[in-house]
């Protein structure tokens, strides 16, 4: 029997504003999209979260034993400056700047975004398609709402009718807006606007002269609008019908709501069943964002190369940082915190370390069975990460009280090695620094470094000064120095 026949996992339907059980439209399948970046800069470490939270998502439901087809965006064109269908491409705007052709913009943040994601050992998903792959595609669906009666031609711009379309639906049930509220809450249209009201947002925008990004359409040289291409590509890739889609908090309104309209315009449907809201990472109170510059970038977060840092951490570090949180609440990000993660993390490990090492016998007053079911539990509530977590710290507390002899049967020890390492790996996706083969050779020596530490910590918890002095004038005679502080030993290397 698969694992999800066993579980009721329940997520909170942004749609419904409840937490419902979760069932898929055609199990063992399941589609689940989710928003990718728009390819114009360096991510930043609060899209990391998002796509952090889903791979997370992605694993768990794969754990299941769900036959998962994972669809993740690249926008690559058709996304302005402002939600108002006014300014310029973003990626058309950085090429102007950087004097590029706009597919170099994107070539390179598409790499940047995929170097960046492996570090932090999120899985791939299982299609990855860009808006401009799907211009036909993109038109074909406006021709289908055209034809509904829910869009309108103007000089070349093909405009959704929000009015129109909240006569039979309801426009705002994602975001929980009232039309009237949103009327009253934009500006009035200026006199040279094509739109019949402030509320319709372009589905298709004619280029003007010097908009380099530009495609053939019935109603002349244009580009999609940015909301189209992910009502496109989930319809075309995972069906009307869905399972679930997933994006940053900050998407439900207007891209969301844009979407649900679009899908029941142009296909009668509604698209996915369940939608699902990462919450945002701040940094010092505010939202992380590009275009206030309030960002870290994993590049800094790795080196340490920042003032907003004491020092660099490894990915799984940073990773393990996120998890704490659940997904749909928020999280700041601070040096403070991320030091704290480190440790716990370490203590994780090292008891999953010595698990290994451990024999089975009796006695032991721990449940293996109904721990597991905690952990299966956590997780099944809505993807509650961090209580899964203290689940984990249950079992390294019980494994660090041992020595030697686990106190558990032969079965029962494999069961809890076998979930650990489900749930450490597999499911939260961490990586065990002390074995993991990092391409770097000065990220290998500091994995080895932090092994020497940690048997330092170790003897000097045995009271066996000698031993831990040892290691430390050993590593100093080779140029690493150790400091001890009040939050364990740090080092130095000096090249
Ligand atoms: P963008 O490239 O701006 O379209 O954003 C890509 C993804 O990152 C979207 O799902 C956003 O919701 C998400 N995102 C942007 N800023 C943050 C943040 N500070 N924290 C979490 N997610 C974010
Ligand atoms: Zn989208």
């Amino acid at each position: 029997m698969p694992l999800y026949e066993e579980n009721d996992l329940m997520l909170y339907n942004s749609l419904s504003r409840k937490k419902e059980k979760f069932s898929a439209l055609n199990a063992p399948h399941l589609g689940l999209y989710v928003c990718g970046p728009t390819v114009y800069s360096e991510v930043h470490l609060g899209n990391c979260r998002t796509f952090i939270s889903f791979d997370m998502v992605y694993r768990y439901l794969r754990h299941l034993g769900y036959k998962v087809r994972y669809v993740r965006n690249i926008t690559d064109a058709g996304h302005l400056e402002n939600d108002a269908d006014e300014g310029e491409d973003k990626i058309a705007q950085r090429a102007r700047l950087e004097q590029l052709e706009p597919m170099e913009i994107v070539q390179n943040y598409t790499l940047n975004f995929h170097e960046v994601l492996a570090k932090f050992n999120t899985i791939p998903p299982s299609i990855e398609p860009t808006a401009t792959g799907h211009i036909v595609e993109q038109i074909d669906m406006i021709v289908k709402i055209i034809e509904a009666g829910l869009a309108y031609e103007k000089n070349g711009s093909v405009y959704f009718n929000v009015a129109k379309y909240n006569e039979s639906e309801n426009y705002g049930e994602l975001s929980g807006r009232k039309i009237e509220e949103l009327i009253s809450g934009t500006r009035e249209l200026d006199a040279q606007s094509e739109k019949e009201s402030p509320l319709d947002f372009a589905i298709w925008k004619k280029a003007s002269p010097s908009h380099i990004m530009r495609w053939n359409s019935p109603w002349g040289e244009g580009f999609p609008g940015w909301h189209l291409e992910c009502s496109v590509m989930s319809t075309k890739y995972l069906g009307e019908e869905f399972d679930i889609h997933g994006g940053g908090m900050d998407l439900k309104f207007p891209h969301h709501e844009c979407e649900i309209a679009q899908n029941k315009a142009g296909t009668g449907h509604k698209g996915p069943r369940y939608w699902m809201h990462g919450n945002m990472l701040t940094l010092n109170g505010q939202k992380m964002s590009k275009s206030t510059g309030n960002t870290l970038s994993p590049r800094e977060l790795f080196s340490g190369d920042t003032d907003k840092l004491e020092k660099g951490f490894h990915p799984t570090i940073a990773r393990f940082f996120m998890m704490q949180a659940h997904y749909g609440s928020q999280l700041d990000f601070s040096s403070e915190a991320l030091m704290a993660a480190e440790k716990g993390y370490h203590r994780l490990m090292s008891a999953w370390h010595k698990l290994q090492g451990l024999a089975s016998g009796s006695g032991a007053d721990f449940s293996v069975q109904e721990w597991r079911a905690s952990c299966y539990a956590a997780m099944n509530d809505d993807f509650n990460s961090p209580v899964l977590i203290s689940q984990l710290f249950e079992a390294a507390s019980f494994i660090n009280g041992r020595e030697g002899d686990s106190g558990l049967s032969d079965n029962d020890l494999e069961l809890l090695k076998t979930t650990l390492h489900d749930f450490i790996f597999e499911v939260l996706g961490l990586e065990d620094i002390a074995h993991a083969a990092s391409g770097g050779g000065s990220d290998k020596l500091e994995e080895v470094v932090q092994i020497l530490l940690e048997l330092r910590m170790q003897a000097r918890a045995d009271r066996n000064f000698a031993l831990s002095d040892t290691i430390r004038d050993q590593l100093a005679a080779v140029g690493i120095e150790v400091k001890d502080g009040k939050d364990g030993a740090t080092f130095s290397i000096k090249s």
